[in-house]
């Protein structure tokens, strides 16, 4: 096409953007690459092909680590975390620092590498995937800088192993590897198989910037070494990837007492209100889901729109998808480039050819010859239920449905099993920001969608998993509190066949929906005292009665509508009314335990609820400066309803200490008292009864922990599941949560000292973060 043919047509030149500096670099390595451990490439050994999607061609040969290459890997990290941890935040600033200039410094190579190993439009690596790797490494050098001076009582978690997608294979390595070294831990990580030649490029980097070896590890391979670092002595698993291989994780990690965090799949929405700028919406919607041709764990893939603009909309849509080019990828002016993989190809054509329901636009668009493309296509007319306006596509599929009213739209938005991102499209600013705490999500785009900053932290509720990724939030996932764990022995209770210590009768019930209700299995237990007297009896609670307990909490939710001033006082009152009670509880306590510390054990439990009464007001969410003309709102959610077993060891102040953060944040509890000495909280009943706690906010239940355990961590109703129990529920309570992926707290056999004021620490897990990104200007 000569130059005055593209002036009389107007239709686009070939941009062709060169790669032979990165097919050079590829060459000038032998084009067979081995794994970097310790600061050293190691030989290239048996594996597998690492292909350009979009050709076909082989880049590179890449090797599968064995046991012994892990192990390596994991040693060598291990050897090297303690200097680097006593390097000091601004020793290692600096390192990241490097790291960040040296990413800026081969910046087009790393593009271009990108490319042509993963398929996605040149446009994109340059101008989003490797900036924002850049970005991360300057915000976390940041990090480092500063974690001495803000995160006083915190340090890191040790080895950290790390595995990630083929998606954004640079990007997720950074949004990894920076925190983690940040705060002083190592890594080992190991990048998706189809993608791994800019990992091995940034070990280089690594190299380049002098980091101490060991700090970064990298091992190639496919799932299988995946599950040998899962498996391994790591301190961490942190993952990105699919909700099933999570699930895997979750399962495989319970009890090892390793730290987790899980970002997995979405089906995000999109909804576009009638009053929302149209033309902005649609090429919003380019961005949502034909960016990275679809394989976003966030895309907005599920379109909602008011039903009044549909038509209109959709003739809109039809005619820009008419318009997006579609094509090699390392052509600048390229909008859609190749799927990851012939396998990918695959998936996402079956699922679209399996579909008969709706009616499907495919883009008008040439299409190149071989290699992995698929159309961007639109499937409107579906019904909420159908298959794939719920199976996460992970293609250039846009899945559609309308609704009427902006309660409608959250009702169809949240009719998912996943919580990653949703888009509002309005310009009316009221609606928006009254939709966005609404939608189960962990971000919400409010005018713009995919839009990522190191400053904001990135992650989802319910099953697109656990833990945030950038911000502050995202650092309290590679550190820990400093603190010597001490093991926790199992609290017996005493035996007895005494005569009861009151004759009066007084059996106990369990506390379900404000009311005392008697155990569904019509058991209980009795309690003795140190001498054997009989203290009382308490309900055995068995599955049907937490499913109630679950039941009246999920019914509560208007108590996470609240205001922090009307829940404070709340905790007040109950703090007033058990303190008017002080002394009858303090006996109770002594009589259970046999001990003489009652009186200071129902202090500390009042003291832990005017703290947590002071902070419900307080324990504010932030205002994320990101770099757009706008702003991020990182606002601090509750998590919902969640299962506690509490303390046997402080009967009162154990479940005291969960209970208050949690429903001062919002949540609604479902609590197992102490099993060995329950009748402290049974007798917190009237107390609760006295003090305006709404029905259904605090649940509490007497018996087994262990079936309570069971029966909390696998109700799907049950948002978390904490253990302070002296029971060994740790590894059941995590492998039942795989489930629905709930978050979970767990004490692994080590004990609490209830003295000490955790509220804070309490507070976070009692939250979510979610960041709502609000750009403004005319
Ligand atoms: P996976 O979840 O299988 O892969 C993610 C990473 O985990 C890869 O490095 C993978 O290795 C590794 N892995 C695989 N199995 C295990 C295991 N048992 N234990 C530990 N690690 C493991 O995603 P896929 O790449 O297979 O993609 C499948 C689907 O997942 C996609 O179609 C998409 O729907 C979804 N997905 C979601 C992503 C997200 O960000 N939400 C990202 C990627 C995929 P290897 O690559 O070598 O198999």
């Amino acid at each position: 096409m000569t130059i005055k043919e593209i002036f009389d047509s107007m239709e686009y030149g070939p941009a062709p953007e060169s790669a032979a500096e990165a097919l050079a670099w590829l060459v000038d390595q032998g084009s067979r690459f081995g794994h970097f451990i310790n600061g050293e490439y190691t030989a290239a050994g048996e594996g597998f092909d690492s292909r350009n999607p979009a050709t076909g061609e082989v880049l590179a040969s890449l090797t599968q680590a064995t046991q012994a290459d892990v192990d390596a890997a994991v040693e060598a990290a291990r050897k090297a975390q303690g200097k680097w941890e006593a390097l000091g935040g601004p020793g290692r600033a600096k390192y990241l620092y490097a790291i960040a200039r040296l990413l800026q410094k081969h910046s087009r190579l790393f593009a271009v590498l990108e490319t042509l190993d993963n398929g996605k439009p040149i446009r994109e690596s340059r101008d989003i995937d490797i900036p924002l790797a850049q970005r991360h490494f300057y915000y976390h050098a940041g990090m480092a800088q500063l974690m001495e001076s803000e995160l006083p009582g915190a340090e890191a978690l040790g080895v950290c192993g790390q595995i990630i997608p083929w998606n954004f294979p640079l990007l997720m390595l950074a949004w990894k590897i920076a925190p983690a070294i940040a705060m002083g831990n190592t890594v080992v990580l190991k990048p998706a198989e189809y993608t791994s030649l800019t990992a091995l490029l940034f070990a280089d980097i690594c190299r380049q910037a002098g980091l101490p070896k060991g700090v970064v590890n990298i091992v190639t391979g496919d799932g299988a070494v995946g599950e040998m670092i899962t498996a391994a002595d790591v301190d961490k698993i942190a993952f990105t990837g699919s909700t099933s291989v999570g699930r895997k994780i979750r399962e495989a990690t319970a009890g090892s007492g390793k730290t987790l965090t899980l970002e997995l799949g979405g089906k995000s929405p999109y909804i576009v209100f009638d009053d929302a700028d149209l033309d902005s919406a649609i090429e919003g919607l380019v961005d949502a889901i034909w960016f990275n041709q679809g394989q976003v764990c966030c895309a907005g893939s599920r379109l909602l729109v008011q039903e009044g603009i549909a038509e209109r909309f959709y003739s809109k849509l039809k005619a820009r998808m008419d318009g997006l080019r579609v094509g090699s990828p390392l052509d600048k002016c390229v909008d859609v480039g190749a799927v990851v993989d012939p396998v990918q190809l695959e998936t996402i054509s079956g699922l679209v050819a399996a579909n008969t329901a709706g009616t499907m636009h495919q883009a008008q668009v040439e299409m190149p010859e071989g290699g992995c493309f698929y159309p961007p296509t639109l499937i409107e007319g579906l019904s909420p239920a159908d298959p794939l306006m719920q199976e996460e596509i992970f293609g250039p599929v846009l899945v559609s449905c309308t609704f009427r009213t902006p309660a409608e739209a959250v009702e169809l938005a949240n009719n998912t099993r996943y919580g990653l991102a949703a888009t509002v499209w309005t310009e009316n600013v009221n609606l928006a920001l009254d939709m966005a705490p609404k939608l189960a999500a962990g971000v919400v785009w409010v005018n713009g969608t995919n839009m990522f900053d190191a400053a904001a932290g990135f992650g989802g509720v319910r099953e697109s998993g656990f833990g945030r990724e950038g911000g502050w939030e995202g650092l309290a996932a590679y550190t820990r509190p400093k603190a010597k764990a001490k093991p926790l022995a199992k609290v017996e209770p005493f035996e007895g066949n005494g005569a009861p210590a009151d004759p009066l009768d007084r059996t106990a019930k369990l506390y379900i929906g404000g009311k005392q209700a008697r155990p569904d299995g019509g058991y209980s237990q009795a309690v003795y005292g140190k001498s054997g007297a009989l203290l009382g009896h308490a309900g055995l609670a068995n599955r049907k009665d937490v499913r109630n307990a679950v039941e009246a909490a999920a019914g509560a939710q208007s108590w996470s509508k609240t205001t922090g001033h009307l829940r404070a006082q709340i905790l007040y009152y109950i703090g007033e009314n058990l303190s008017a009670r002080a002394a009858e509880f303090a006996a109770r306590i002594d009589a259970m335990t046999g001990k003489k510390s009652g009186t200071e054990e129902v202090e500390a439990a009042i003291q832990r609820l005017f703290t947590a009464a002071a902070w419900a007001d307080k324990y504010d969410g932030q205002v994320h400066g990101v770099p757009i003309r706008g702003v991020a709102l990182a606002m601090k959610e509750p998590v919902g309803v969640i299962g506690a077993l509490c303390a046997d060891e402080a009967p009162l102040l154990g479940l005291v200490s969960a209970m208050a953060p949690a429903i001062a944040m919002g949540n609604r509890v479902v609590l197992a008292a102490s099993e060995a000495f329950p009748l402290a909280a049974t007798d917190f009943y009237q107390v609760l009864d006295t003090s305006d706690v709404p029905a259904g906010v605090v649940n509490i239940l007497t018996g087994s922990h262990a079936e309570l355990a069971k029966a909390l961590s696998s109700h799907l109703n049950v948002d978390a599941v904490w253990s302070f129990s002296s029971s060994d529920l740790s590894a059941a309570i995590e492998a039942a949560s795989a489930g629905n992926l709930k978050r979970t707290w767990v004490n692994n056999g080590t004990a609490t000292d209830w003295m000490q004021d955790q509220t804070k620490r309490f507070l976070q897990e009692a939250t979510e973060v979610k960041n709502i990104w609000v750009p403004y200007g005319e």
